[in-house]
């Protein structure tokens, strides 16, 4: 008896003190029209409503949300920033807030902004503390707007004030008496840090890891800021590593082994006194059997159980003092069973339930190997070269080839196992149909052309969800992505003669709101700007599949070979069975290769002219597309994308 009654009080004593915050009010903070929006306020609502229902907040401390000091914040940001975001909410802004949030990049306003932000940062200030304190071992701040993207001098990305950076800031500039010196952030939100990156770049207390889809550059933030070759300068040259995914589906096998090659060994030698999580869940998946249904910004698949390993090895370090603060996650299922499983975690000191068996791909050791390169000279640990044996072991090609959108986030397990396993099945069974695809696909892996794209594709992160799957922010629905999922060989802009305008009045990628079309004649009177991708004609053909809401999983190309000889005689092709895009048009040659792009063709022309189809200007989201492509590839400025946009909508044709 005595013995049992022993061990129950050591149960008693070493159970966790986990703090939870949470605040309502910090879903006032919506977009001022009503707009869908993927930041939105059910994404913490979920979060909150899960460990409820689950009995989880009943285990943790409940702590109140408090609104930051502007002092606090101002460590990290300017004050000029700061009062921006506190006047947001002022009457006298009730006209302005549309317009002043236009002016910065994916950011919208309301008159629950303020409120939201402050307590935002507030709370994980105060959590921050607590844990620092000891008064909690742990604490999940369950915020928004997020803030990792959020500059000492600008709102970004859906961020208003950078929370993990003011927090940290706090315990190491305000709190010295509390004995965090060293503290390790660790950033596993889909996208790239940049404000954290850039608020402790010359800081050794701080080391900032962060784990990101990079697409070469092309997945937002859409800069070179997230490259592994940036690792802090001066003193805190080393303190910064990046971690940069060549692209997409990257899961649970691709993070554990940047935990196990990179992250785990550096915090052992930095020892850090706390770890602050910035939490986000936009690389998650709802399930580790639901690969289909991604994040609807992030395109990677961490399953719940995933994120509570790479959090279990966390709490190895600084005594388990660790601090989540939620950054993305728009997809609302996986973000709510991720947070649950993260916060059982942090009371049970173990990982949830589950399994992952498969291999990280071969770039995953790529980058893996490149960064321990890179940062071999700062941390001793990293100097080894990883043992061949361990690097063979990568993702079978297979894995690659299965591709499957879903549009649906209330699909069920069932369905979403279903829609990966027939795909393979297909593959399985119908060897001659296997065969013809590869074959077909073989031949045209060794052809390239210039895909010329006039609309939304202009913008190269739109491109590559064709080509490596995914969707951007706008988008409505995923896109599958080419069976070759290589980066375009090359990138070139030009004018050409020929009339942009925009037709239809809905798409299921967009919405409401009409998509560019270019008119397959050229006229002397007109001026179009294209941008080129250098593309296999393989990679052109799923391109042209998509583009024509067809799957890429088909036994014979729309564009041969022989179709493309017919392309450049005749200067058009025709696909009888195609979509909304069935022409294919010769451009002419640039370095000798041909230039052919996907449009309407003259029999539609018509119709948009006679109003028997519809002409309409683009939506938003679309235009907005445009508008960074011709921005952000150099074209135009942002204004004048916008005029263009505006005057090919309006013009008759
Ligand atoms: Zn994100």
């Amino acid at each position: 008896m005595a013995e049992e009654a022993g061990h129950s009080q050591r149960n008693d004593t070493v159970r966790r003190r986990v703090g939870l915050v949470y605040d309502e009010r910090m879903c006032n903070h919506t977009t001022p029209d009503g707009d869908d929006h993927p930041e939105c306020p059910d994404r913490i609502r979920v979060i909150w409503n899960k460990l409820r229902y689950s009995g989880l907040t009943e285990r943790c401390v409940v702590l109140d949300a408090k609104e930051a000091e502007d002092k606090y914040i101002q460590s990290v940001h300017s004050k000029t920033h700061v009062d921006l975001i506190r006047n947001i909410s002022s009457k006298q802004f009730d006209s302005r807030r549309d317009r002043i949030a236009s002016k910065y990049n994916s950011i919208y306003l309301n008159k629950g902004s303020s409120e939201a932000a402050y307590l935002a940062a507030g709370s994980v200030i105060e959590a921050a503390e607590k844990v620092a304190k000891g008064e909690l071992d742990s604490a999940f701040a369950i915020v928004r707007p997020p803030g990792h993207h959020a500059e000492e001098n600008e709102p970004m990305g859906f961020c208003m004030f950078n929370n993990v950076a003011v927090a940290a800031s706090y315990l190491l500039n305000e709190r010295a008496e509390l004995g965090i010196h060293r503290i390790l952030i660790v950033d596993w939100d889909v996208h790239h840090g940049n404000a954290t990156q850039k608020m402790f770049w010359k800081d050794s207390r701080v080391l900032f890891f962060s784990v990101h889809r990079h697409d070469f550059g092309c997945f937002y933030p859409g800069t070179d800021d997230g490259d592994l070759s940036m690792i802090g300068e001066g003193p805190g040259e080393g303190y910064n590593i990046n971690v940069p995914w060549e692209q997409g589906r990257c899961g649970d096998p691709d993070y554990f082994a940047a935990w196990d090659h990179i992250l785990i060994p550096v915090a052992k030698e930095f020892n850090p006194d706390m770890i602050i999580v910035s939490a986000g869940f936009d690389a998650g998946i709802k399930s580790v059997f639901a690969t289909a249904v991604r994040d609807p910004l992030g395109g990677c698949c961490i399953s719940p159980y995933g994120y509570s390993v790479l959090l279990r090895k966390l709490m190895d370090f600084a005594q388990g003092k660790i601090l989540l603060s939620l950054e993305g996650g728009y997809n609302l299922e996986s973000l709510a069973n991720s947070a649950h499983a993260c916060v059982q975690v942090l009371l049970e000191e173990k990982p949830i339930d589950g399994s992952s068996e498969a291999y990280p791909f071969e770039s995953t050791w790529r980058v893996i190997e490149n960064v321990r390169l890179k940062l071999s000279v700062y941390w001793p640990s990293l100097a080894n070269e990883l043992p061949k044996k361990l690097t063979s072991q990568k993702a079978p090609a297979s894995q690659l080839l299965v591709e499957v959108s879903s549009e649906s986030e209330t699909e069920d397990i069932e369905e979403a196992i279903k829609d990966i396993i027939q795909p393979l099945s297909a593959l399985k069974v119908d060897e001659d149909q296997k065969d013809a695809s590869v074959s077909w696909r073989a031949e045209q892996k060794l052809i390239d052309i210039w895909y010329a794209s006039f609309g939304s594709n202009m913008w190269k992160p739109r491109l590559l969800c064709y080509i490596q799957g995914g969707q951007v922010e706008g988008m409505q629905k995923s896109c599958s992505g080419s069976m070759d999922s290589s980066p375009p060989k090359d990138v070139m802009w030009k004018c050409i003669p020929h009339r942009l305008f925009f037709g239809r009045d809905y798409t299921k990628t967009w919405g409401p709101g009409g998509v560019a079309f270019l008119h397959p004649e050229s006229s002397a009177v007109e001026k179009s700007y294209i941008c080129m991708y250098k593309l296999t004609l393989e990679q052109f053909n799923d391109v042209l599949f998509q583009e024509n809401s067809l799957s890429c999983n088909v036994d014979a190309p729309w564009i041969t070979s022989e179709a493309l000889n017919t392309v450049k005689n005749t200067g058009s092709f025709s696909i009888a069975e195609g979509g909304w895009y069935r022409n294919v048009v010769f451009l002419g040659e640039e370095q000798g290769v041909p230039i052919l792009t996907m449009t309407c063709d003259l029999h539609d022309v018509q119709a948009f002219k006679s109003a028997k189809l519809p002409r309409c200007a683009p939506g938003s989201f679309y235009a907005n597309t445009l508008i960074r492509g011709l921005s952000e590839g150099g074209q135009l400025s942002e204004e004048e994308a916008l005029a263009y946009i505006k005057e090919a909508a309006a013009r008759p044709l």
